[in-house]
């Protein structure tokens, strides 16, 4: 979206204030592609689907036309899915791009982009939008004018579930709008909520925590990439990780807590040896202090969570890896 608003603002004849007019010829154009979800006259998008060569190549013909517009703009979303070959050929057509055309390149894996195409863009990093923000300016809004009836308490929730994806928000509520009439009983409200938590993936998660646990590093890499390429949160992750291990060290030091759930199936295996178990422990200790690290890097560089916990699972794996062995 915000790449079409740069095209929008970039190839508008006559801009006010920094905001596109929105009712010159090119502008006209701009607004009813993305109304209708199409191309523009000049802004290209180019979908997940296509991460050929071949798309590489239609768009750099594209390109060499003559732009009616100021601009040809030529959006890739999620570029680090390219392949090989179609990179090695947007390279070239980044270096010498015809006179027109500008690209605008979208990742959510920045880190997998090849250093070249890095040294060549300028880089802009999105922040999450908090919570409050999604209630406040984008759900609130929205419920007001369909005369929704839902408190304000309950669009922060939501907002607080998905997690800086506000696109999951909005389908959420539009969900509920269109399935109720005028709003939500206060009794309903926990029941859709929890609709939305099962839709997180739990088993991925699951699955990742196992595999670190019992050191199998490429399965919890192969288990992340998964999640990724799903595009599935996976920002609780690693709360998800720091919750098992809070639960391994009460278990071994306070033995009347017993938790019964699937995660609690992620036992590692402790010695009864007095030695040996202290060990243990300590490292148990380690595994943590290694989550709550990875967490600040989370917070701190927030794009590159999939990188922060493809390093806490080789990390981590080199611990317990010892432990399936003993
Ligand atoms: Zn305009």
């Amino acid at each position: 979206t915000l790449a079409w608003m740069m095209a929008l603002y970039a190839n508008c004849s006559d801009p006010r204030d920094g905001e596109a007019c929105r009712e010159c010829d090119s502008c006209l154009n701009i607004i009813k592609a993305i109304q209708n979800g199409t191309d523009g006259r000049s802004v290209i998008e180019k979908p997940v689907s296509e991460r050929g060569i071949d798309a590489i190549r239609a768009l750099e013909s594209q390109a060499r036309y003559h732009c009616r517009d100021r601009y040809w703009w030529f959006i890739i979303d999620e570029v680090h899915n390219l392949t090989k070959p179609a990179f090695d050929a947007a390279l070239r057509l980044w270096e010498k791009p015809p006179q027109q055309a500008r690209f605008i390149l979208c990742t959510t894996a920045p880190e997998a982009l090849p250093r070249t195409v890095l040294s060549r863009s300028f880089i802009f990093n999105l922040e999450k939008i908090p919570a409050d923000v999604t209630a406040k300016k984008l759900l609130w809004p929205i419920c007001k004018r369909e005369k929704f009836d839902i408190g304000k308490d309950t669009l922060l929730q939501i907002a607080e579930k998905v997690s800086g994806h506000p696109r999951d928000a909005l389908n959420l509520l539009t969900q509920w709008i269109a399935a109720s009439e005028g709003g939500v009983e206060p009794e309903d409200i926990p029941k859709l909520l929890s609709s939305l938590e099962a839709s997180a993936p739990y088993e991925a998660i699951l699955h990742y925590c196992k595999s670190i646990v019992h050191g199998k590093t490429n399965k919890a890499l192969y288990v992340l990439n998964y999640m990724t390429r799903h595009e599935y949160f996976i920002d609780r992750v690693i709360e998800q990780m720091q919750q098992i291990l809070y639960r391994w060290v009460h278990a071994e030091h306070l033995a009347d807590v017993r938790y019964e759930d699937d995660m609690m199936e992620i036992n590692p295996v402790v010695p009864k040896e007095p030695k040996a178990k202290r060990q243990c422990i300590i490292e148990m200790g380690q595994v943590l202090r290694l989550c709550l690290d990875a967490q600040d890097r989370i917070k701190q560089y927030r794009c590159n969570n999939r990188a922060v916990l493809e390093q806490l699972a080789i990390e981590i794996t080199g611990i317990t890896a010892a432990w399936d062995a003993r």
